[in-house]
């Protein structure tokens, strides 16, 4: 693999942050793709842009603002408060939005000349997003494969880690402080550890104090 050349999904967020770490150990070339669909926090695509940038890595920010048109939700609209109720999809569900992506993003791909698509789906925080699950991103990759008449091979690498794992992975990429320090997942907008309180954030924290609890004790011996 370290002759081709990929494409990361990239939202300036720790899980595509540590993807896009990955793929620069697996890879000889990567680009990285941002979606614009009006987020809530135009931060989002100015944060992926600066870390492209210090990681020199080609970036293209995709106008997605279609997305809006057909499905308003949280992520996008500041009057749709962000919640995820017991048993049901959270407030910022937006139906078919990996597909979307993602097909977008090999379309991309194929003209740069990579076969390679990387994304940080994942199903073990799974909030109920089928299109993260597993299945439908390899149903997904043989669709693309005959649609483009291309072989892509889509890479998850965090599919089945958990957050404490995820920062396992970066800290092996040699990436933890950069990810820690860096990367934007807050709901409220605030780089880094963020605001503390919304679900990402507690979900971040959460995951980093596990993977810290858990390498203090086995460098602790
Ligand atoms: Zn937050």
């Amino acid at each position: 693999m370290k002759t081709e050349k990929a494409v990361v999904v990239f939202s300036g967020g720790q899980d595509s942050t540590t993807c896009l770490f990955w793929a620069l150990k697996h890879f000889a070339e990567v680009e990285a793709i941002t979606f614009d669909y009006n987020q809530r926090h135009r931060l989002e695509i100015d944060v992926a842009s600066s870390i492209a940038k210090e990681l020199g890595i080609e970036h293209t920010v995709l106008d997605m603002s279609l997305l809006n048109q057909l499905a308003p939700n949280a992520l996008t609209r500041s009057d749709i408060a962000i919640e995820h109720k017991e048993g049901e999809l959270p407030s910022t569900f937006v139906d078919g939005r990996n597909l979307l992506f993602l097909s977008f993003a090999a379309v991309l791909a194929k003209q740069k000349g990579a076969r390679h698509l990387v994304t940080g789906v994942c199903e073990t925080d799974f909030s109920g997003y089928p299109d993260c699950r597993d299945i439908f991103i390899k149903s997904l990759n043989v669709t693309l494969n005959l649609a483009m008449d291309y072989q892509f091979v889509i890479h998850t690498p965090l599919m089945w880690l958990n957050k404490a794992e995820t920062w396992k992975l970066a800290d092996e990429l040699g990436a933890l402080e950069f990810v820690r320090t860096k990367t934007l997942t807050c709901y409220n907008g605030i780089i880094a550890d963020g605001c503390g309180e919304c679900p990402a954030c507690i979900l971040r924290k959460r995951g980093l104090e596990q993977y810290l609890r858990e390498k203090a004790e086995v460098t602790g011996r």
